[in-house]
């Protein structure tokens, strides 16, 4: 992984529940692996609560999305439903952000309705500062990451930036499926119990969001992030090249 002083892989994504992250920032990941970029994955609880679902099928389903993904991923086995923002939480983040020294973290926004979200989103702000304590009393070499970029959801954060994620929206579909128990499949009637999820309206819910977003960068897919620091640019030509292309300069 380099010297102590190197990113070990370029993000980390953490999410409450196994399918989490998937949802959050599926797109996002999918375009950072197209790009070569090395991450991890980390869910706060295996999801056993849920309505839908064991903790058993629940991480069979989560391997089989980081095998996709080909990213590792890591389970921290904080409470499911009772996920709080406590040192001990924080400490087992802090241990998985020193054995991966990702350069950037994604995670939920905490203005999000399940507590579990709101929760997850205060243990990354406060691990991913704490991590790079020195004297700290917990194993592994102190590391910071650069920047946390937390996921935009439905309530009303005005996002820092938008990810194009229209080349790999089917292929972020197909992630979400990888979470049968979850998710609405007309054709299974293996699992029961109705959840927002499950419902028929769900993937057509999260098509809108995602076209919504795609809207304002004038593209047709996209996933939004909130940075609570401003980010530099060095070359804001980079930036007007991406946005508003030249017609026809892209399909
Ligand atoms: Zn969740």
């Amino acid at each position: 992984m380099g010297s102590k002083s190197e990113a070990g892989v370029d993000y980390m994504a953490i999410g409450a529940h196994p399918d989490d992250i998937e949802i959050f920032a599926g797109g996002t990941l999918l375009r950072l692996n197209a790009l070569g970029r090395k991450g991890v994955l980390v869910d706060m609880t295996d999801g056993g609560m849920g309505t839908r679902g064991t903790s058993a099928i629940r991480v069979r389903e989560a391997a089989a999305a980081a095998k996709a993904l080909k990213t590792p991923r890591e389970q921290l086995g904080e409470p499911d439903g009772k996920v709080q923002n406590t040192l001990e939480a924080q400490w087992k983040l802090i241990e998985i952000i020193r054995k991966y020294r990702p350069r950037i973290l994604f995670t939920h926004h905490f203005s999000e309705e399940h507590p579990d979200h709101e929760q997850t989103a205060l243990i990354v702000k406060e691990a991913s500062f704490r991590a790079g304590l020195s004297k700290l009393d917990c194993k592994g070499e102190p590391w910071r990451p650069k920047r946390i970029f937390y996921a935009v959801g439905n309530t009303s954060v005005t996002p820092s930036f938008c990810v194009d994620i229209t080349p790999c929206w089917e292929s972020k579909m197909r992630l979400l499926h990888c979470y049968e128990s979850q998710f609405h499949n007309p054709k299974s009637r293996l699992f029961k119990g109705r959840t927002d999820l499950a419902g028929a309206s769900f993937m057509e819910a999260l098509e809108i969001r995602a076209r919504f977003w795609g809207l304002r960068i004038k593209r047709r897919h996209a996933e939004a992030f909130w940075c609570d620091e401003i980010a530099e640019v060095g070359d804001p030509t980079m930036l007007g090249g991406e946005r508003f292309p030249a017609s026809g300069s892209r399909k």
